[in-house]
């Protein structure tokens, strides 16, 4: 059964209306969801189920067997059919939407004033972490980069999501940077989140619409994780 997703579309969504496709075992799954699966470093969402007569905490959201699975803590859950609600702790989305935002301002800023490529990164709700295709990285660098991307945020760059054909964006230099023909080959549609004019890359998160509602970054910490692999830590002020 389709499951509709409607994160990627419509990330200012708090809440939606589905129905329950099955429960139990801690679990739930819903034909429709506003809940973003846990995936390419961004946390999975949190929130509450509610039906006619009961609700439930759902304290993860993850992709199991490519199936979107709202984790519950809870026995008492909906029989399959039930009409359901389902909303999502918008406080925390909403900070890890300015997250996510940042570290792909990052990742532009980096390569386009350093020319080093992302190896990996992760976030939380506020905080983030970056590793960088860089022989050394200094508090100074740390400082310098945080400034440069400050100055960039507050200009307001447009964040667009655009969805290409896989054909067409395997040969877009700036995805395959960021490693584009490591998506699976099944994938026939990549979504693209343009930060338009500073960074582009296939990405499934959820994201603000501006750069500027990012507000100010910090640079937290600068540290090696090996020869050529340096971590930046960011939070957002
Ligand atoms: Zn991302």
């Amino acid at each position: 059964m389709e499951i509709e997703e409607l994160a990627g579309r419509e990330s200012y969504l708090d809440r939606a209306e589905g129905r329950v496709i099955t429960a139990g075992d801690g679990r739930l799954i819903l034909d429709r969801t506003v809940f973003y699966a846990r995936g390419g470093g961004q946390p999975g969402d949190i929130g509450l189920i509610r039906w006619d007569g009961g609700e439930v905490a759902v304290i993860d959201t993850v992709r199991r067997d490519g199936t979107l699975v709202h984790v519950v803590d809870d026995e008492h859950l909906p029989d399959p059919g039930t009409p359901v609600e389902g909303i999502i702790d918008w406080d925390r989305r909403y900070t890890i939407m300015r997250t996510h935002t940042a570290l792909h301002a990052l990742s532009g800023v980096v390569w386009r004033d350093f020319g080093a490529k992302v190896t990996g990164g992760n976030m939380e709700e506020g905080t983030a972490r970056m590793d960088f295709e860089l022989d050394s990285m200094s508090q100074e660098f740390g400082r310098e980069v945080e400034r440069r991307l400050n100055e960039e945020l507050v200009k307001g760059y447009p964040t667009e999501i655009v969805y290409l054909a896989r054909t067409a964006a395997v040969e877009d230099p700036d995805l395959i940077r960021t490693k584009v023909n490591l998506i699976p080959e099944w994938v026939s549609e990549i979504r693209v989140v343009d930060i338009v004019g500073l960074d582009r890359q296939a990405d499934g998160g959820t994201h603000v619409r501006t750069t500027l509602e990012v507000g100010e970054i910090e640079v937290v910490k600068t540290e090696s994780k090996g020869k050529a692999n340096k971590r930046m830590k960011i939070r957002l002020l």
